[in-house]
């Protein structure tokens, strides 16, 4: 008898699974509460998958064997209580997928700078010359390319989500980029059950394994100790030097790995800022770990260019440069752009806030940011917040307005900078849309 795969969603993780369990002999189905996408009706139709949309029939879904839930669902939605009430197993994506492959697998989270570290550690492998693939949260699923496609290394980027549901998943060589709260809404509002899930990615770890974090994150450092691991713990750091690790100093970065030092000065990287400089460390650490030649790294570090959304250069108009970070989406990464940006800023912020603290960017703000554009429905918090340190603070309810009150109080030499620090559903579909906007805007002034 076939054993049920029941796969709950059937967005990206859910078609991916679908294809790889069918092609590993389970009895499939999906089920997704929501309409699904055509794109992934077409890949189930192909493969003659079943399944059912706008609904969750239970009697088809209790009866699993084992039930893959994509990241999206919560625990506590209900087909997911019944499940668990019956002890069905449930599992992630990446959990699956990873029964299925011997590949080396490199597993990047962290609350912020998880697709920039996965996509420049995909580019310097790739460069670099290894048979590697790029999947988890960014382009394809690791599912379907363990399905359908034959890598010897998988960079993934890995969201805490994923992490929930795993029994074993291991990665050979782990980075936690940091720790800084974000999603608490799914995690019961308690920190720690967040940062639970974020380590998680290195409990399964064996000695021959490596994790990699960043040293002077506080979060991460405060529990380090808490959630041990087998694997070989790397740090990369901008304070502290290591014998065996990554660190900064008179602007040049260093890793040593295996007694075998690489540097390289932090202006030659392809991506600006501080955070991009803990960015190029941990990846930098995971190609020298492979033992990638050091012109390659080099080179690849160099022409790596900022993703759509971080910290991306729009344009400049009669002198004042518009910089689209819609992905700053907590206040965290907001710091970061403040602080990596040279200029006098035009700040537009706000949208959904999950819950903000905003004392860590007042000094920062205080110093740089010469007018703010309040960008959402609520703004009483930002006003709360800032209006003692900022001259200007008015409120924009659409991007079209808000980019052409920037461009007006902008001087040459001043940049206008999106980089929201909330969340964007209430103006916005999601951040990438918020992004567009404005960069449609930028290109109408
Ligand atoms: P994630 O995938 O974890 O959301 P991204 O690479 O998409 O991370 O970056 C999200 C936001 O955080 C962007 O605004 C980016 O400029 C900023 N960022 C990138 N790397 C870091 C980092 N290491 N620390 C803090 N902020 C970062």
């Amino acid at each position: 008898m076939k054993q049920r795969l029941v796969i709950l969603g059937g967005g990206e993780s859910g078609a991916g699974t679908a294809v790889l369990g069918l092609l590993q002999g389970y009895d499939v189905f999906v089920s997704d509460k929501g309409k699904i996408a055509d794109k992934y009706k077409a890949i189930l139709d192909e493969y003659k998958v079943a399944y059912e949309e706008e609904q969750h029939t239970e009697e088809k879904i209790l009866n699993a064997d084992l039930v893959m839930k994509s990241p999206g669902i919560p625990e506590k939605a209900e087909i997911v209580k019944h499940l668990r009430a019956k002890a069905v197993k449930i599992v992630s994506e990446i959990e699956f997928a990873s029964w299925y492959t011997d590949a080396q697998i490199i597993g990047i989270t962290g609350a912020n700078g998880k697709t920039t570290t996965t996509a420049l550690t995909y580019h310097i492998m790739k460069e670099g010359g290894l048979n590697v693939g790029l999947g988890g949260n960014i382009g394809k699923s690791f599912a379907m390319q363990v399905a359908t496609e034959k890598y010897d290394y998988y960079v993934l980027e890995i969201s805490s989500f994923q992490l929930d549901d795993i029994e074993k998943f291991r990665p050979n060589i782990a980075i936690l980029t940091n720790i800084t709260p974000d999603h608490l809404d799914r995690y019961n509002y308690e920190l720690q059950n967040y940062v639970a899930a974020k380590y998680a990615i290195s409990k399964y770890q064996t000695e021959n394994d490596v994790f990699i974090y960043c040293s002077d994150d506080e979060i991460t450092m405060q529990n380090i100790d808490k959630y041990p691991t087998s694997a070989k713990k790397i740090p990369f750091s901008y304070e502290t030097e290591y014998a065996e690790g990554a660190y900064v100093k008179d602007e040049t970065i260093h890793i040593n790995i295996k007694n075998n030092p690489f540097t390289m000065s932090i202006q030659e990287l392809g991506i600006r800022g501080r955070h991009n400089v803990y960015n190029s460390m941990a990846a930098g650490i995971v190609a020298n770990i492979y033992g990638l030649r050091k012109e390659q790294i080099r080179e690849s570090l160099m022409n790596f260019k900022s993703l759509e959304h971080r910290l991306e250069s729009v344009t400049k108009i009669r002198g004042v440069e518009f910089i689209n970070d819609s992905k700053a989406t907590n206040v965290n990464s907001t710091w970061y752009a403040l602080e990596s940006t040279s200029k006098p800023i035009i700040w537009i912020a706000g949208g959904v806030d999950k819950g903000n603290d905003y004392t860590v960017l007042e000094q920062l703000v205080k110093k740089k940011v010469r007018a703010m554009i309040c960008l959402g429905i609520d703004n009483t918090k930002l006003h709360a917040a800032f209006s003692k340190h900022v001259d200007i603070v008015v409120n924009c309810t659409n991007m079209r307005d808000a980019v052409r009150m920037a461009y007006q109080l902008g001087n040459p030499g001043d940049a206008v900078l999106l980089s929201p620090a909330c969340a964007s559903f209430d103006l916005f579909q999601n951040y990438e849309d918020r992004g567009k906007k404005f960069k449609d805007a930028v290109i109408q002034l």
